[in-house]
């Protein structure tokens, strides 16, 4: 059977193996969410949306001859990798995740890991700081418990609704950022404190390294555990599985 990749997209990541695979002999279409404005042209088809949870992408699975599944979200997306594995499996198909690896501290970072963004929104309670909210837009509401601090989001697309904290600047950038922006950025507004996921890779590093130089706090909220799969850490190695599986 010829073979026919879906990747579920909206990362880096994914962008570089639909370039590689459509450099091969197979099929492939790339999905996304459509949570931003602009989603990037890809040399192979693309399909946008949700699938309307497991039953959704198992359906859709069968229905589009769909011969693999690569899961290139990103590594905060649990709720998609999740519903990929059980739908991997209602319809006997193989999973393969691509991935970047998580940062590690060096030991000039100042962090402070929390478990989820719940954790982050309570280690906040206290006096009034200025913070850099480097979480993307989906959960500020959790932080709106504590208006006490000066907040600055960076936002890939200017919000519909814009956040309700009483005293915040929204920078519109999708990146990537360089070290030295950053630190210029972290110094204009004064930041003293960082709230970041450790979503691992180049494109968002640059405001960790930033605040190890300007010797800034970063609250570090960790990886959701996603289930043991298939794992691989660069495009070359997937098209080589995809070559030798199924
Ligand atoms: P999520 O919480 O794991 O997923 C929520 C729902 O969004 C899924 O159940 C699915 O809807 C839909 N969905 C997610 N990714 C999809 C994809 N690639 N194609 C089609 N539907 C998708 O995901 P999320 O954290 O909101 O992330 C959404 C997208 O943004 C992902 O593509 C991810 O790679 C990208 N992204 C996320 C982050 C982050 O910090 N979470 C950062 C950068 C990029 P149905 O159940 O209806 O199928």
């Amino acid at each position: 059977m010829p073979k026919n990749l879906l990747i579920l997209g909206g990362t880096t990541e994914a962008s570089s193996l639909a370039h590689l695979i459509s450099k091969t002999e197979f099929n492939a279409t790339i999905s996304y969410a459509g949570r931003v404005e602009r989603i990037r042209q890809q040399p192979i088809q693309r399909r946008i949306g949700g699938f309307g949870g497991v039953e959704g992408l198992a359906s859709y699975i069968t229905a589009n001859g769909i011969t693999h599944l690569v899961d290139a979200t990103h590594p905060f997306a649990a709720q998609m990798s999740q519903n990929a594995f059980l739908a991997c499996q209602k319809t006997n198909i193989p999973l393969a995740a691509l991935t970047r690896p998580q940062w590690k501290k060096q030991k000039a970072d100042k962090w402070r890991l929390v478990p989820n963004i719940k954790a982050a929104a309570a280690a906040l309670e206290g006096d009034p700081k200025r913070v850099m909210l480097a979480i993307g837009r989906m959960h500020l509401a959790q932080f709106y418990n504590n208006p006490q601090h000066f907040f600055l989001l960076r936002l890939v697309d200017r919000p519909e609704v814009p956040p309700l904290f009483p005293n915040q600047v929204i920078e519109i950038s999708c990146g990537p950022f360089t070290t030295g922006q950053d630190k210029l950025l972290l110094s204009r507004y004064k930041i003293d404190l960082i709230v970041a996921k450790n979503a691992g890779g180049k494109a968002a590093y640059a405001k960790i390294e930033a605040a190890r130089q300007l010797e800034i706090e970063v609250i570090m909220i960790e990886r959701p555990v996603i289930v043991d799969r298939l794992t691989f850490y660069n495009s070359e190695e997937v098209i080589h599985w995809i070559s030798v599986s199924g």
